[in-house]
């Protein structure tokens, strides 16, 4: 029977052992070193069912728990896998589980669970290898070595959130390639112009960045800025390259994005302000804050920017609805050839 580990990502604390089938009660306390009053003392239930591969996960709190950024809501429970990323409150204190088999001999022969670490195709059908600290950090990084390998793990997600890792491999959605990083359309385009550049290499996403991966992130930033160069509307609009500061989708990307917003899939306020406010960030300030801490840090209250009342992201107006806001864009972009 494999063993489940909480491993905190920003490396507050050693791995804590979830026991199978054992409700272990988490939050602000010596065991999480978590000093932040709005996480309770009792934040979290846990419940590891080790067979299956996955670790139910009960919100006891008041404030926020989240899986993959979805908030869970007190009293209710979720079921996370391998490779989905708990915050403990309000967005902040990065966990994720991992299945390690017993290697005390007993109970062999039990069904590897799905993980986000590398699988070699020899190996992926026999039992883990024993876990040494250079896996261990290979795993916090959110790293995997090749594309190929990447790939061949991340498939059989099913969940929502893994679409990207299954659109990514799509060769008819690729609109470009090299050995880095490829680029898709997104799916629900929020502009006329919209892709997706994400590196083959497994990262969930900014929080597991470190300061190694600036060189990617430059040429992530590259090709975005290819793409924009080579649309034949470039100079005409006006693109933003960047990130949701907290994405929803697994699996690193960096959004290229034209700046009139003139899309169906633009439906309500949380979209129009996670590209219109600070929770989109631009990939020199994810390099600045990689260069100068080593990691990405998310403000406390940066899930509320998506609460604000919708502005105009020209002439800062603010208006009342989403059709409002779409009818008064119109007045930007008839003027042909102005640089909106
Ligand atoms: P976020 O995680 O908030 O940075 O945004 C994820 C983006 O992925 C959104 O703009 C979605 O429209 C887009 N998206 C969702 N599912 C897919 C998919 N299967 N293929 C391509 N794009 C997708
Ligand atoms: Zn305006």
């Amino acid at each position: 029977m494999p063993v489940c580990w909480l491993i905190s990502e920003e490396g507050m604390h050693k791995p804590i052992q979830l026991p199978h089938w054992h409700a272990v009660v988490l939050g602000r306390g010596p065991e999480t070193t978590i000093k932040d009053k709005k996480c309770s003392r009792q934040q979290v239930e846990l419940k590891a069912e080790c067979n299956k591969g996955y670790v139910k996960v009960k919100q006891l709190g008041s404030n926020p728990t989240s899986v993959d950024s979805v908030e869970i809501g007190k009293s209710n429970e979720v079921k996370m896998k391998p490779g989905q990323l708990l915050h403990m409150v309000n967005e902040l204190y990065a966990y994720t589980v991992h299945f390690k088999e017993d290697l005390s001999g007993e109970q062999r022969g039990v069904k590897r669970p799905r993980e986000s670490v590398p699988v070699n195709k020899e190996t992926s059908s026999q039992t883990a290898s024993p876990v040494t600290t250079k896996k261990y950090d290979k795993e916090k990084s959110g790293q995997t070595d090749c594309h190929t390998q990447a790939s061949k793990n991340d498939r059989g997600f099913g969940h929502w959130n893994q679409g990207l890792k299954v659109s990514m491999q799509d060769p008819k959605l690729q609109i470009y390639k090299d050995e880095t990083v490829v680029v898709i359309k997104d799916k629900y385009p929020k502009a006329r112009f919209h892709w997706l550049v994400l590196p083959w290499q497994s990262i969930v996403h900014l929080k597991f960045l470190r300061k190694e991966h600036c060189d990617l992130l430059r040429h992530m930033q590259k090709i975005g800025e290819q793409m924009v160069l080579q649309c034949p509307d470039s100079d005409s609009l006006r693109f933003r390259i960047g990130f949701h500061i907290i994405p929803a989708m697994s699996h690193l990307h960096l959004h290229v994005i034209s700046q009139d917003f003139d899309s169906p899939y633009l439906k309500n306020k949380k979209h129009w302000n996670s590209f219109t406010t600070d929770y989109f960030i631009e990939t020199k300030d994810v390099l600045k804050m990689l260069e100068s801490d080593g990691r990405v840090s998310v403000k406390e209250g940066t899930s509320e920017l998506l609460k604000l009342p919708l502005r105009c992201h020209i002439c800062h107006r603010e208006l009342s609805t989403i059709p409002a806001l779409k009818e008064h864009l119109k007045s930007h972009f008839s003027r042909k050839k102005e640089k909106n």
